[in-house]
């Protein structure tokens, strides 16, 4: 791995691939600048060591130019979190663009259009990787959120740079923190897996079983396992189609001594809202017209003593319906609970989907060792899966 580390760019232009792919509100503003913030590091190491940046990405999913996805959406924001001035160009590839990364002086920044208002970015086209390529003589990659993608910019582009390819600062954190988790974790490991299907968590779960010790099952997912054991699940989301599945897990884990817990008691809802009435179950006996939608108390006690001992943590998913307050407790909870071992010395890692979007929410970001920025790509790595962008890098 190439990492930015005592390298002079001096008088170098480097295309930096970054993930400004940031949510927008309807006046066009940025809601969340999270993935700015996450790119300074590689942009101020670059201009801070004698380079200038032409910064490049996608906005979105246009079909063709659409003004509302263009980066130019942006750049106010980008100036204010990078604290320093930034040029803007129209397009991502041509004469003219090329003119403007060619005059660039040290220390300077320009920021590129949408990548994706041209579809050879997701097609992979060799040409528009080509063209993109000549803006810079050493191109660095810090795209973690895109990385799980062949695009011409985080894929293709890597053919242009035989030796002058790094990983972004971002990018080698994300990395590292997979890597602490899946191959050097300290022992006891913990994965806690939520969210609403065990469809979509299953490549995840049979991936970790290798490297985990004990397994936390959470959220919507508990009601296949439950239905699978012969318990009475009420309304509760389920997917029948999944119980083998689930009764298959259960079974391997066994096999490689991992310890699998699920919710002993679910505080359930009479109907799917936050204002629903409340009643405390017994997991394996959820009367008819109720429906599991939080970790219940004796649940939260099991699950902080396996949480206090373990050493690494993963967390993946809510442990209940968290967008409605009354039913988000078991997921503050839990995320606490992290919290609270992290201080003690665990690497704690949330990554994927809706857990990141939580730990925002109740303020727990901070208080974790690493939140990942990249959903899908995160959910690949962890299911086991080589992200494009990153081997393009190595080889
Ligand atoms: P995922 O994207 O797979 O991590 O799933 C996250 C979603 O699962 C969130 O929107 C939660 O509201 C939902 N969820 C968690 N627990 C439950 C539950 N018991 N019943 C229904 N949905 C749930």
């Amino acid at each position: 791995m190439k990492r930015l580390n005592n390298q002079s760019f001096r008088n170098q232009k480097v295309l930096i691939r970054v993930d400004f792919n940031v949510p927008l509100n309807q006046k066009l503003q940025v809601v969340d600048n999270t993935r700015i913030h996450a790119a300074k590091p590689t942009i101020d190491y670059v201009l801070n060591n004698g380079g200038s940046c032409v910064l490049i990405s996608h906005l979105g999913r246009p079909q063709g130019i659409s003004p509302e996805l263009s980066l130019e959406n942006i750049v106010s924001e980008v100036i204010k979190v990078l604290n320093r001035s930034v040029q803007f160009h129209s397009d991502c590839i041509g004469e003219e663009a090329e003119k403007k990364s060619n005059s660039l002086k040290p220390g300077e920044i320009l920021l590129l259009e949408n990548l994706r208002f041209y579809k050879d970015e997701s097609r992979g086209e060799i040409e528009f990787a080509k063209k993109l390529a000549r803006h810079g003589s050493v191109y660095i990659n810090d795209a973690f959120g895109a990385a799980h993608r062949a695009h011409a910019s985080t894929t293709i582009i890597s053919k242009f740079f035989k030796e002058n390819k790094f990983f972004g600062k971002l990018l080698e954190k994300e990395v590292l923190a997979i890597d602490k988790v899946l191959k050097s974790g300290q022992k006891p490991v913990l994965a806690i897996i939520g969210g609403a299907k065990v469809s979509s968590k299953i490549t995840i779960i049979e991936s970790m079983l290798d490297k985990i010790d004990h397994l936390i099952i959470g959220g919507g997912m508990v009601y296949t396992f439950i239905l699978a054991l012969k318990g009475k699940i009420g309304e509760s989301i389920c997917e029948k189609n999944y119980t083998e599945m689930a009764l298959e897990i259960i079974n391997k884990a066994k096999k490689k001594n991992v310890f699998i817990h699920l919710p002993i008691d679910i505080v359930a809802g009479n109907n799917f809202s936050n204002e629903a009435k409340q009643k405390i179950f017994d997991v394996k006996n959820i009367e008819k017209g109720w429906q599991g939608l939080d970790a219940g108390p004796e649940s939260l006690k099991l699950f902080q003593s396996i949480i206090l001992k373990c050493n690494t943590i993963l967390w993946n998913g809510p442990l209940g319906v968290f967008e409605f307050s009354n039913f988000a407790q078991g997921t503050i909870k839990i995320g606490e609970m992290i919290a609270e071992q992290t201080k003690r010395g665990a690497f704690s890692l949330v990554g994927g989907g809706d857990s990141v979007f939580a730990v925002k929410k109740f303020g727990l970001e901070n208080k974790m060792s690493y939140v990942s920025t990249g959903g899908g790509a995160m959910l690949e790595s962890l299911e086991g899966k080589h992200l494009p962008g990153i081997e393009a890098l190595i080889n």
